[in-house]
Parts: C-alpha cells; sequence; structure tokens
C-alpha cells in the first residue's frame, strides 16, 4: 500500500479534526490540525496587544513579529494527543477560547500569515502519511493529494457540537454566541481574497450532520483503503 497525503477540509466546527485525529491513529499517520496554528497566531497577536478596542489588528506590527512566531506540536506522554506550542509553551487550551475564535479569520485572511503558514505546512507534508486538517489543505497546500474529502454540516449541528465540546470542557458560554461565531466564521473563511475555503474539485464530499464518530471512520477508512491501494 503505497503512503499518500490527505487532506480534510471544510466549515468551521464540523468535526473535522475529530475525524482527521481518528483516521491517523487508526492508519498510523502523522496529523497536524492547521487551524490551530492560525489560532496560535492569533493568540501571539492577543498576547502581544496587537488588537486595538474595537478588534482590528495592527497588521504592519504582525508583520514585523511574523519571524518571531514558531508554533510546533508535540505529544502528549499520557494521551498521546498532539499539543500546539506557541514559542515553547503549551497553548493547546487557550487557542480554544471563543476571544481567539471571534479574532482568528481575520488573521487567516491576512497574506503574509498564510504564506508564512503555508510554507510550514507543505514542509510537514514533504514524507506523505499525513492526515492535515482546515480550509484550504486540498485546493493550496497539498493540492496534489491523493485524498481529498470536503467535510459539511448543518450551522445549527455544528454550533450545537462545538457548544457540547466547551460546556464538556467547565466553559461557560452561549449557543447563540457560538451559532454567530461559527456563520461569522465560515463568511470570512469563504470570501477572502487568499485561498478562500472551497471544495477542490477532486474532492469527496461528505455531509457528517447524521453520521456518529464510528460511521464516519468506517468510511474515510473505507476511502483511505481504495485510494492507497491503487
Ligand atoms: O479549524 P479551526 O476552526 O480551528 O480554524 C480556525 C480558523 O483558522 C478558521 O475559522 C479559519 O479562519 C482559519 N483557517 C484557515 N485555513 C486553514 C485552517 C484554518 O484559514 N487551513
Amino acid at each position: 500500500m503505497k503512503k499518500i497525503t490527505i487532506a480534510i477540509d471544510g466549515f468551521s466546527s464540523c468535526g473535522k479534526s475529530t475525524m482527521a485525529k481518528a483516521l491517523a491513529k487508526e492508519i498510523g499517520y502523522i496529523y497536524i490540525d492547521s487551524g490551530a496554528m492560525y489560532r496560535a497566531v492569533t493568540l501571539y497577536a492577543i498576547q502581544h496587544r496587537l488588537f486595538d478596542d474595537a478588534g482590528e489588528a495592527d497588521i504592519a506590527s504582525l508583520q514585523e513579529h511574523i519571524n518571531q512566531i514558531h508554533i510546533e506540536f508535540r505529544l502528549d506522554p499520557c494521551t498521546q494527543q498532539p499539543q500546539t506550542y506557541l514559542n515553547g509553551t503549551n497553548v493547546e487550551q487557550d487557542i480554544r477560547t471563543m476571544d481567539v475564535s471571534r479574532k482568528v479569520s481575520n488573521i487567516a485572511a491576512i497574506g503574509f500569515v498564510r504564506e508564512a503558514l503555508v510554507r510550514q505546512q507543505q514542509e510537514m507534508g514533504k514524507k506523505k502519511s499525513i492526515v492535515m486538517d482546515g480550509r484550504d489543505i486540498g485546493t493550496a497546500v497539498f493540492p496534489d493529494a491523493e485524498m481529498k474529502v470536503f467535510v459539511t454540516a448543518s450551522p445549527e449541528v455544528r454550533a450545537q457540537r462545538r457548544y457540547d465540546e466547551l460546556t464538556a470542557k467547565g466553559d461557560t458560554c452561549d449557543y447563540q454566541d457560538i451559532y454567530n461565531n461559527v456563520v461569522t466564521r465560515d463568511r470570512i473563511d469563504m470570501t477572502r481574497d487568499i485561498s478562500p475555503l472551497r471544495k477542490a474539485e477532486d474532492a469527496l464530499e461528505l455531509d457528517n450532520s447524521h453520521l456518529t464518530p464510528e460511521e464516519q471512520t468506517a468510511w474515510l477508512l473505507e476511502q483511505f483503503h481504495r485510494i492507497a491501494a491503487e
């Protein structure tokens, strides 16, 4: 069976990372959450006060800082789950707050941010045997990926999943706030000038609104075995 590259793209909070992680674990591939990288840059900008009170980023200052932002993934020795590190500090929890979610899509629309992160993502995928999820993986990061999946689910289902995820972690949150965030991020991601979110022509489409995680993994494994055996 040949080593392949797997690109999983789709809308916000449609369970891409859960499915990508499960698939990578089953087939012994490396999993990379590209959204975590955009979130880490956003967290860096918050920590360095690069947003004004209206939530607008100081783009010129961010550009000056961009080469000082180092993002890496390390496996948690207990859970074996990848953790996001920003300049040597574990920020896995801090990048998932609503404040970061509100600001991240505007940061992800900036050209020099995308250039820096896409370069790093391509480097990570050089040896194949990788599952990467995001918005532009099948269209811009790995346009030659052998397996591309585009995931969709209704905004209501996605907001509910995100709400359940945050409340399970003990965060206090509001469903309507989350719903608005999901819809706003989709709009910004789909309409930005550089690498907007769209389905690659050769991507398989998966609407997982009514699938259990097990059914989803089974479907992904079936596609993987078919494609890797070709
Ligand atoms: O995947 P996640 O929802 O954590 O991603 C956070 C944000 O990062 C997205 O809403 C999107 O704006 C941006 N993103 C992107 N390109 C990617 C991954 C994420 O623009 N490949």
